[in-house]
C-alpha cells in the first residue's frame, strides 16, 4: 500500500526528531511492503519566517489531502512576543479545527525500564502507570464566544466563555467509551459539575451515551479531585475523558508523573480524515540543534499513526517493541539518563534513532 504522510517538522528540536521518526517509518515500510510518500509543510515559527503566518493555507490544504500528519513541535522564544494571531499555538488551534481533530489521545505509560525516572514514590509506581487521557480538543473555553478584554467600571476586565453543545460532548464521549472498550473497560469522566452548568450538561450527556456502552464501567470525578488522584494513585484510572481546559492540565500532569516528557506520544483525530500525530513535548529550544533531543516520543507517535490512521497494528507493535529493546540495552538520551544507575549509556538523538533502526533489524 502507498500512504501519503504530511511532515510538519516545525521548530527547535522538531526537525531533528522528525528525521529520526521518518527513518523508522521508512524501514517499517520496507519490511512490511508499504510505501510512504512525504510532503514537507511549513508550520509554526518556520512558517512565520517564510510566509508570515504560523499555519499557512497551503499547509492546511496539504494536510487535508494526506492520510496522516506527523508533527514535531512548534514555537520558541524568537516568536513568543508576536501578537496572538501570529503565535505558534494559534497555528496549532487552526490546524486542529480545520482537520476537525476533536479528540486528543494521550497515553501516559511508564516503560518499566524507566521506573526510576517517575516522580512518584516507588510503591505507587509499582502499582502500574498506564492511563489514557482522552481530551476534547476543539471546544470549551479555548474557542467559546464571547471573549475579550474590555473596560468595565474604570478597570480592564478579561473574560472567556466555557461552552459545550450536546453533540460535542456526545461525540467525544463515544470516542472515549470505544477506547475504554479496547482497554480495561473503565472510563472516568472528569468535570466540575458541582459548580459549572456546562459541566452538568457534560455529565448528563456522558451518562446518556453510557447506555450504549454498558460493558464499560463509568465513574465521574471533579477535576480538582482528579488532579489529586492522578498523583496519589494513578493505577485507579484506565481511561479519562474530559473537556479541553481540564484535559490540557490533566494530560500534562499524567505525562509529568511518568518523568519522561521525551517518551510520550499523542494523537489528535476526528470522525474521519487525517489525524495529527505528535510528541507531547514542545520544541525544547534549550537543546535544539545539539543532537540531544529524545526522538522516542516522535517514534512512538509514528506507531500511534500506523495503528490509528492506517490500521497497521503489527507495524505499530514492532516499533513499540524496538523502543523497549533499546531501553533494555540501557541507551538513554539526557532527559531519561540517570547517572546514578549503572549500565546506562548516554546517547544523542541520532544515535537513539540508529539504535531503534538496528533493533527493527
Ligand atoms: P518543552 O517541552 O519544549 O521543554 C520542556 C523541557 O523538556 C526542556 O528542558 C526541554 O529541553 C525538555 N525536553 C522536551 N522535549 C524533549 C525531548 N524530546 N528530549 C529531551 N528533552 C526534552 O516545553 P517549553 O520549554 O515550555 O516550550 C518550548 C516551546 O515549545 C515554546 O515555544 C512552547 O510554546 C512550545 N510548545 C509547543 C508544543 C507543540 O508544538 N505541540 C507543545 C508544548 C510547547
Amino acid at each position: 500500500m502507498n500512504y501519503s504522510i504530511c511532515l510538519m517538522p516545525g521548530d527547535g528540536i522538531g526537525p531533528e526528531i522528525v528525521t529520526q521518526a521518518v527513518r523508522v517509518l521508512d524501514l517499517v515500510g520496507r519490511k512490511f511492503g508499504h510505501t510512504f510518500t512525504y510532503t514537507n509543510v511549513l508550520a509554526g515559527g518556520a512558517a512565520i519566517d517564510a510566509v508570515g503566518e504560523p499555519m499557512p493555507d497551503a499547509t492546511v490544504q496539504a494536510c487535508k489531502e494526506s492520510d496522516a500528519v506527523l508533527l514535531g513541535a512548534v514555537g520558541g522564544p524568537k516568536w513568543d512576543n508576536l501578537p496572538r494571531h501570529l503565535r505558534a499555538e494559534t497555528g496549532l488551534l487552526k490546524i486542529r479545527k480545520e482537520l476537525n481533530c476533536f479528540a486528543n489521545f494521550r497515553p501516559a505509560t511508564l516503560f518499566p525500564q524507566l521506573a526510576s525516572a517517575s516522580y512518584l514514590r516507588p510503591d505507587i509506581v509499582a502499582k502500574g502507570l498506564d492511563v489514557l487521557v482522552v481530551r476534547e480538543l476543539t471546544g470549551c473555553v479555548y474557542f467559546g464566544q464571547p471573549k475579550g478584554i474590555v473596560e468595565e467600571n474604570g478597570e480592564r476586565m478579561g473574560f472567556n466563555t466555557m461552552r459545550y453543545t450536546e453533540s460535542e460532548v456526545r461525540r467525544i464521549a463515544k470516542v472515549a467509551f470505544e477506547a475504554a472498550r479496547k482497554r480495561g473497560k473503565r472510563l472516568c469522566s472528569v468535570d466540575k459539575a458541582n459548580v459549572l452548568d456546562v459541566s452538568q450538561l457534560w455529565r448528563d450527556v456522558v451518562i446518556e451515551v453510557h447506555k450504549d456502552y454498558q460493558d464499560v464501567e463509568l465513574s465521574h470525578m471533579y477535576v480538582d479531585n482528579a488532579a489529586m488522584q492522578l498523583v496519589r494513585d494513578p493505577s485507579q484510572f484506565d481511561v479519562i475523558v474530559t473537556g479541553n481546559l481540564f484535559g490540557d492540565i490533566l494530560s500534562d500532569a499524567a505525562a509529568a508523573i511518568t518523568g519522561s516528557i521525551g517518551m510520550l506520544p499523542s494523537a489528535s483525530v476526528g470522525e474521519s480524515g487525517p489525524g495529527i500525530y505528535e510528541p507531547i513535548h514542545g520544541s525544547a529550544p534549550d537543546i535544539a540543534g545539539q543532537d540531544k533531543a529524545n526522538p522516542l516520543a516522535t517514534i512512538l507517535s509514528v506507531a500511534m499513526m500506523l495503528r490509528f490512521a492506517l490500521g497497521l497494528e503489527a507495524e505499530a507493535a514492532v516499533i513499540e517493541q524496538a523502543v523497549s529493546a533499546v531501553l533494555d540495552k540501557g541507551l538513554r538520551t539526557g532527559d531519561i539518563y540517570n547517572s546514578a544507575q549503572p549500565g546506562l549509556t548516554l546517547v544523542g538523538c541520532t544515535a537513539m534513532g540508529d539504535a531503534v533502526v538496528d533493533a527493527l533489524g
